[in-house]
């Protein structure tokens, strides 16, 4: 029988060995303020961060504020980021949650969790995403595939509800590593224990992790 051995000890020892093993994890999005990233978040949805970075470049230097990107033409939008896929629904998206910055916030992006998932198409993960990158508050734990997949595998949680599994991920690390713990468990997902076959014999977690569901198709 599957045995979860979520707590605050293993926890501490998965935040130590990420910390050991990427020093320097930080996002991988490229922004110069908090709107730029949560465009660049909400376009990263099922595309690589390398392609929104090539994407946004021209992008914020051609619509500088979220004012600039109400007053755009939706098709025009829709061109300028196709290479990043669902692109209809990501330009709607950025406009719709523009128009409401602009409308209730002057066009700056907040810095507090319940406006923030109060605007249109913006939810928890995007939310700590900003919080967390943008302004270095602490707000939660950003839950995507990568931390869905490794901390179900690390035995962290049995969840595989991202609301929930966050919940759990934040009673076991301690809330100052939340924002670094984050962007760790992304590169360990992107480079290590990746979806398909994770490299286990190269992971430096490989004794204190009970692999779960690592020889059955990944949940996600
Ligand atoms: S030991 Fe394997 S399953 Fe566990 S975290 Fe490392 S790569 Fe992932």
């Amino acid at each position: 029988m599957t045995t979860w051995p979520a707590s605050k000890r293993h926890a501490a020892k998965v935040v130590r060995a990420l910390k050991r093993d990427y020093p320097d994890a930080t996002c991988a999005l490229e922004f110069d303020d908090p709107l730029q990233l949560l465009i660049a978040t909400i376009l990263s949805a099922q595309c690589t961060d390398k392609r929104v970075n090539l994407v946004t470049r021209d992008l914020f230097r051609r619509y500088p504020t979220a004012a600039h990107f109400v007053r755009v033409r939706p098709t025009t939008l829709e061109n300028a980021i196709r290479s990043t896929g669902f692109f209809r629904n990501k330009a709607k998206a950025i406009k719709q949650c523009c128009e409401k910055l602009v409308e209730l916030y002057d066009g700056e992006v907040p810095q507090d969790m319940e406006k923030l998932v109060k605007l249109p198409g913006i939810g928890r993960k995007t939310a700590n995403v900003v919080l967390g990158t943008a302004f270095g508050i602490p707000t939660g734990v950003v839950v995507d595939t990568h931390v869905t997949r490794i901390s179900r595998r690390l035995g962290m949680t049995p969840q595989k509800d991202p609301v929930k599994i966050e919940r759990e991920l934040m009673q076991q690390v301690p809330k100052r590593e939340w924002i670094d713990f984050s962007h760790r468990m992304i590169y360990h997902g992107r480079q290590i224990c990746v979806a398909r076959k994770p490299a286990c014999e190269q992971c430096s977690m490989a004794k204190l992790c009970p692999k779960i569901g690592v020889d059955m198709p990944s949940p996600v």
